[in-house]
């Protein structure tokens, strides 16, 4: 088989965003509200630092409003939930996003269900965990959204097709399996326990790996013709373009996937970095548009 065609999220994402920044621009003549999305930090994590900013700016290119709310490390819960309280209370902000991990003093999950559910972008409420199971109008989590979104507008109609989850999680894997079975495909959800996981992904039209376990999943695991969307983001030792100041080996990103190997195989690859990793805060964004439009009794916006 030739080589899978390279499902390009990072052209994707800069469309939706263009999609994002038209709908504010409507929302704003038609309504002269502006939507807002509230992120808020707590602690000094560097990479939840890079991805609140990178939020943020694209918040307001797309020509949202962005409230950022940062709190250092040893801040209480209390002082959390009274933010949340004032966030769900104030019109201006029609989104919250609550960048995860949280400290350790603090409940995740008491904070995350302190959110209004309809101002809930990032999706982990358990009542848009519901109506997402059961068919209803929910804000869907960023990343499995955003493959869902590829994994459409590469191959049309997912109808009866196998498709295989590989990773559990609350974040990407629950949800993602919920969003193929919503488009009528078989799903199979593996994990940590899972037997034989070589020879059910290779039943699979669809694979979709979220594990955390840098090129898991090898060429050989894979469908001939298959889609292969890969979530994962690992950053791993890269000796041969050189060395740091301090001696350490310089590194490079992969996926879950040996993009090499299924690329070999598969129909359809998305690459790491410049594959889901963008669709995230493109979806994010999205996410907010559709809760503003909710919240204020606007035309549902059809991105
Ligand atoms: P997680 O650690 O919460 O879950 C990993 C899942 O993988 C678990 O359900 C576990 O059962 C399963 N697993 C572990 N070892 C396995 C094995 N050997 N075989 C089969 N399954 C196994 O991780 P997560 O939050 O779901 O994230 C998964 C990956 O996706 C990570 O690399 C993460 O960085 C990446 N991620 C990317 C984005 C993005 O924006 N692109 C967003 C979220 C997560």
């Amino acid at each position: 088989m030739a080589d899978a065609t390279v499902i390009d999220g990072k052209a994707f994402a800069a469309k939706l965003r263009e999609k994002v920044a038209v709908e504010v621009t409507r929302i704003k003549s038609e309504s002269g509200v502006t939507p807002g999305l509230a992120v808020v930090l707590v602690g000094e994590d560097p990479a939840s630092k890079v991805y609140v900013g990178s939020k943020a700016k694209q918040t307001v290119e797309c020509g949202m409003e962005s409230f950022e709310h940062r709190f250092d490390e040893s801040t209480d819960e209390a002082t959390l939930l009274a933010l949340i309280d004032k966030l769900n209370n104030d019109p201006a902000v029609n989104g919250i996003l609550v960048q995860l991990p949280l400290p350790d003093q603090i409940d995740e999950q008491k904070v995350l269900s302190a959110i209004d559910p309809d101002k809930d972008v990032d999706g982990f409420h358990t009542t848009n965990v519901g109506r997402l199971w059961t068919g209803g109008d929910s804000l869907v989590p960023c990343t499995p959204f955003g493959c869902s979104v590829l994994l459409k507008d590469f191959l049309g109609n997912l109808s009866g097709k196998n498709a295989i989850v590989i990773g559990r999680s609350n974040i990407v894997g629950k949800p993602m399996a919920a969003l193929l079975l919503a488009e009528s495909c078989t799903v199979t959800i593996a994990h940590s326990r899972t037997d034989d996981l070589p020879g059910k992904c290779r039943e699979a039209d669809i694979v979709v790996a979220a594990v955390g376990r840098p090129e898991m999943v090898k060429g050989d695991w894979i469908k001939p013709g298959a889609t292969v969307i890969d979530v994962g983001i690992n950053r791993i030792d890269a000796p041969e373009k050189g060395l740091n100041d301090d001696g350490s080996p310089k590194t490079r990103l992969v996926g879950d996937v040996d993009y090499a190997g299924a690329a070999q195989v598969a129909g359809a690859i998305t690459p790491v970095p410049g594959g889901v990793g963008p669709m995230t805060i493109a979806c994010l964004l999205r996410n907010t548009v559709v809760a503003c439009c909710r919240q204020n009794g606007l035309a549902d916006p059809g991105i």
